[in-house]
């Protein structure tokens, strides 16, 4: 039979080797501790199949999961000496979900479960503290209200509010405990008018609603919305932990706290942390009263009176800090930590690889290798290459001037401007449409997943650095200001307000989320740093990788910027983009609208030394590497003359009419014009064009000293015979040039493979073309005959309903194009065993994608500029994964 609970702690653990894929990441490291002899509160972790099982089930419970439920319930008490429901001395548990990776859509935590009518009483009497027993008791209401009935939390608070304004109270610490009893009478009949059913008062009955309750969790929305931002699986099911509780909230001698075994931040080696005196975890997460500093040096360095843990419990505080360091030597990563201490006993109930930035992964991931802790291979696995993108964007130029409005915690580093919005769903409408936005909240929780993840930059008035909104920003790389206390917002109202001034919908702000500064306008920003450990990573990188580099640029000034990111060549210069300069557009619009070769060789003729002059700036820059060049590719209708000037000035240029002109344009007219006359298409009715383009790139390489090794690619080619005939006019122009200038230069003729019959007929293709590039762009497109343009319209639902795990323009779709991928390289390398092969689509950069490159043994990726450094680490990632 399939063991399905696991308990730990007590010096138990089932678990123990046991992966997180199977108790979830929260329930693998609870029983981790406990095997490593750290104080975990006793408990058991319901695994991840269950959930599976569940849903499987019409979501009930297999009748053999109470057998072994009762059996988890029977160790805590064993351990504890409490019974579960025994109304003198009763067993109180946390109910925690723990999916295989932290997911904050899921259920929140249940605390203080097993208290009911009965139980309060005996948990006074024990405690010696009836005040604590009816918070206790009224907390657990209102969360197992809330999360587990999912009634309007609202009705509650206000409960609270009333009772508090009745007594002339402000804080809840006013609070006695007659005054917590009369509103647990109060909440417990709000349930009961809600729910339309008394509050469950047997504890079981609590135990197995709460559980339930979390494998419901698994399908709700913002659960989902979260899985399809991280492309997590819909399958794989959360794990749900059962818990002894401990007190962080039984007097001055206890405490909670969330820490770092480092800076999450910058990544400086020294312990991080928050911490809160006669308090419950919670209260530290949700930033409702504003927590001190762990260590002292942090304290004085922010200048805050509250003492610091360190001083104020310095024998737990030692305790605490070897914790640390057993963890990181057991995990062999920065650690996130939830503590408690319960009347000066420190107790572990959390540990995880810990968020941190861009910048705090690259100094730990060095800083761990320089230390022995691991290897320089696994440090390069470290460090996940999409986030290197915070760092190889511009920052703040120091020299700008600010308008500081305001100024919170740096919760999450680097820039960003964008309007303030106040709500989630303006954000994310907002930037549908292109705009820049920085979320403006109170405090944020999982239902803002979407509007963070729409943002630029998150702006909090609550909460502090290890708040919800501050962790999921540097998780999701997002500038993040949090506890910005002087900002008071009205959402309602769409305005914030900060003294005299006002922050409105709309308005331009900059957040640096390095200093916590918020400013209004736009601020200017500067380029990044790329030395220190980035570099020293990027040479570890390049040690272990295979595959080459190359950048997609076309100006100077993009591949110089390439160089300087590391690209190892130009995988893709698009010549179309030189057409659209203000200077030679008219130029172009002539060639098109020119009746026959002559009109055309005229126009074309105009262009030559423009287009010359393009490959020599971008050759002298890509000096001895590879260049590869298309040829002409797009439709003509791009080019088009739209205005009455623009036909005008091709007129006065032609002598011709516009009259004339407007009906050749008419003539012109394509229906469908992405599979109409474009690519090598163009080259076969018009060869002067590609004759011209390929003088172009030839005589540009002769009259440079040291040239580079030019790799003339045509586009859009589906037949052999096709690239003949361009490989003929591009051969026999090079020998003009040849002869003319007196020089030889080497050079390739290829083509891209980017429609379903090239992939197929590659075998012959490569008769003729000695290198290959997947654009993967079209080839996406006319495999799945979806246009990109287009998709945005049902892409989200197809990615929603797992028709696709991922949108297969930014990741490539393996299964389809990539099997389409991998037959054209077999069947090119069949043909010509050296045959050069590259990828030059978008997914060029994307990391799942440059692991399938590897995979096919591809020579190179090609990205752009800004994206280089991204490839070179998850090439080399994929290079140290396939061994
Ligand atoms: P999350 O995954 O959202 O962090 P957790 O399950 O870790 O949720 O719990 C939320 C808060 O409740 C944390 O601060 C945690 O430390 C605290 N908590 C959970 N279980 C217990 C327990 N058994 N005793 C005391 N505090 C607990
Ligand atoms: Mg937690
Ligand atoms: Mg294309």
């Amino acid at each position: 039979m399939t063991q399905y609970v696991y308990r730990f702690g007590g010096g138990v653990s089932d678990g123990k080797g046991l992966s997180k894929e199977l108790l979830g990441g929260k329930g693998a490291n609870l029983d981790g501790m406990a095997s490593i002899g750290l104080p975990v509160p006793p408990g058991f972790t319901i695994s991840t199949p269950m959930c599976t099982r569940y849903y499987e089930e019409g979501e009930k419970f297999p009748p053999e999961l109470n057998a072994e439920v009762a059996s988890g319930i029977a160790h805590i008490e064993g351990v504890t000496g409490k019974k579960f429901g025994d109304a003198s001395d009763p067993l109180l548990v946390s109910v925690r979900s723990g999916a295989r990776v932290s997911m904050p859509g899921m259920m929140d935590t249940v605390l203080n479960l097993g208290l009911n009518d009965a139980t309060v009483v005996g948990l006074a009497t024990v405690s010696g503290d009836a005040r604590f027993a009816w918070d206790s008791y009224r907390r657990f209401v209102q969360m197992y209200a809330d999360v587990v009935l999912g009634l309007d939390h609202g009705a509650f608070e206000e409960a609270l509010e009333i009772a508090k304004e009745d007594k002339g109270y402000y804080l809840d610490t006013e609070m006695e405990s007659e005054d917590w009893q009369a509103l647990v009478a109060k909440y417990l009949a709000l349930v009961e008018e809600l729910w339309g059913k008394p509050f469950p008062q047997d504890v079981h009955d609590q135990l197995w609603g709460a559980v339930g309750a979390v494998f419901g969790s698994w399908q709700s929305e913002r659960a989902k919305v979260y899985r399809r931002i991280n492309s997590i699986p819909h399958d794989w099911g959360t794990a749900v932990n059962v818990q002894a509780m401990v007190f962080g909230n039984m007097g001055d001698t206890s405490a909670t706290g969330v820490a770092f075994t480092r800076d999450p931040a910058t990544g400086e080696r020294a312990y991080y942390g928050e911490y809160l005196i006669n308090a419950q975890g919670e209260d530290v997460v949700a930033g409702i009263r504003t927590p001190q500093y762990l260590t002292t040096a942090a304290r004085e360095r922010a200048k805050a009176k509250p003492l610091s843990m360190q001083e104020s419990m310095p024998v737990v505080y030692a305790e605490l800090a070897k914790v640390f360091d057993l963890l990181e030597a057991h995990y062999r990563d920065m650690q996130d930590i939830e503590f408690t201490v319960e009347r000066g006993k420190l107790w572990m109930l959390q540990t995880r690889s810990g968020k941190r930035t861009a910048k705090a992964a690259l100094k730990i991931a060095v800083d761990m290798a320089a230390e022995g802790l691991i290897t320089k291979d696994e440090a390069v696995m470290r460090v996940d290459p999409s986030a290197l993108d915070q760092l190889l964007h511009p920052t703040l130029d120091p020299k700008a001037k600010r308008d500081v409005i305001v100024k919170g915690l740096p919760a999450s580093p680097g820039a960003a401007s964008g309007i303030a919005v106040f709500d989630s769903d303006t954000a994310e409408k907002r930037a549908d449409k292109g705009q820049s936005v920085i979320l403006v909240r109170t405090e944020t929780s999982p239902e803002d997943i979407h509007g963070m993840h729409a943002a630029k930059g998150i702006l909090t008035a609550r909460g502090g650095m290890t708040s919800h909104a501050a962790v999921v920003a540097r998780g999701m790389g997002r500038p993040c200001v949090s506890g910005a206390g002087s900002l008071s917002i009205d959402a309602a109202a769409k305005v914030a307000r900060v003294g005299s001034r006002e922050i409105r919908e709309g308005d331009m702000l900059t957040l640096d989320g390095s200093t916590g500064e918020v400013m209004a306008g736009e601020v200017a920003t500067i380029q990044p740093e790329l030395s220190g450990d980035f570099g020293t990573l990027m040479v570890w990188a390049d040690g272990s990788r295979r595959m080459k580099v190359r950048a997609n640029a076309e100006t100077p000034a993009d591949a110089k910027v390439a160089r300087d990111f590391g690209a190892e060549g130009i995988g893709l210069c698009r010549t179309e983009h030189m057409f659209f300069d203000a200077g030679r557009i008219t130029a172009v619009r002539e060639m098109i609208l020119a009746e026959d070769e002559k009109g055309r060789r005229v126009a074309l003729a105009k262009l030559l030394p423009e287009q010359r002059a393009d490959f020599v700036g971008l050759f002298e820059v890509m000096a001895g590497l590879p260049v590869t060049i298309r040829l002409l590719d797009p439709p003509l209708h791009e080019f088009m003359p739209h205005a009455e000037a623009d036909f005008e000035d091709v007129a006065k240029a032609t002598g011709l009419t516009v009259d004339m002109l407007k009906r050749r344009a008419a003539e012109l007219h394509e229906f469908n014009p992405m599979l109409g006359h474009r690519g090598c298409r163009l080259g076969v009715t018009y060869p002067e064009i590609y004759e011209m383009q390929a003088r172009a790139i030839f005589e540009a390489a002769c009259d440079l000293a040291v040239s580079p090794i030019p790799e003339v690619m045509v586009p859009l080619v589906a037949t052999k015979r096709e690239l003949e005939l361009m490989k003929a006019v591009i051969d026999r122009t090079a020998e003009a040039v040849f002869a003319e200038r007196g020089k030889r230069i080497d050079y390739l003729v290829g083509t891209m493979i980017e429609l379903p019959r090239a992939a197929l007929k590659a075998g012959e293709i490569a008769e003729v073309g000695a290198f290959f590039s997947f654009g993967t762009n079209d080839l996406t497109q006319t495999t799945l005959g979806v246009s990109r343009d287009d998709a945005a319209r049902f892409l989200g639902v197809y990615v929603d309903q797992g028709i696709y795990e991922r949108d297969p323009f930014v990741s490539l779709d393996i299964d389809g194009v990539g099997e389409l991928v991998q037959i054209a390289a077999d069947r090119g390398r069949a043909t010509r065993p050296d045959i050069k092969l590259g990828i030059c689509g978008e997914h060029g950069g994307d990391p799942a994608s440059i692991a399938f490159c590897e995979k096919v043994g591809l020579d190179y990726v090609s990205a752009s500029p800004y994206r280089v450094p991204i490839a070179r680490l998850a090439a080399a990632q994929a290079a140290l994964a396939t061994g």
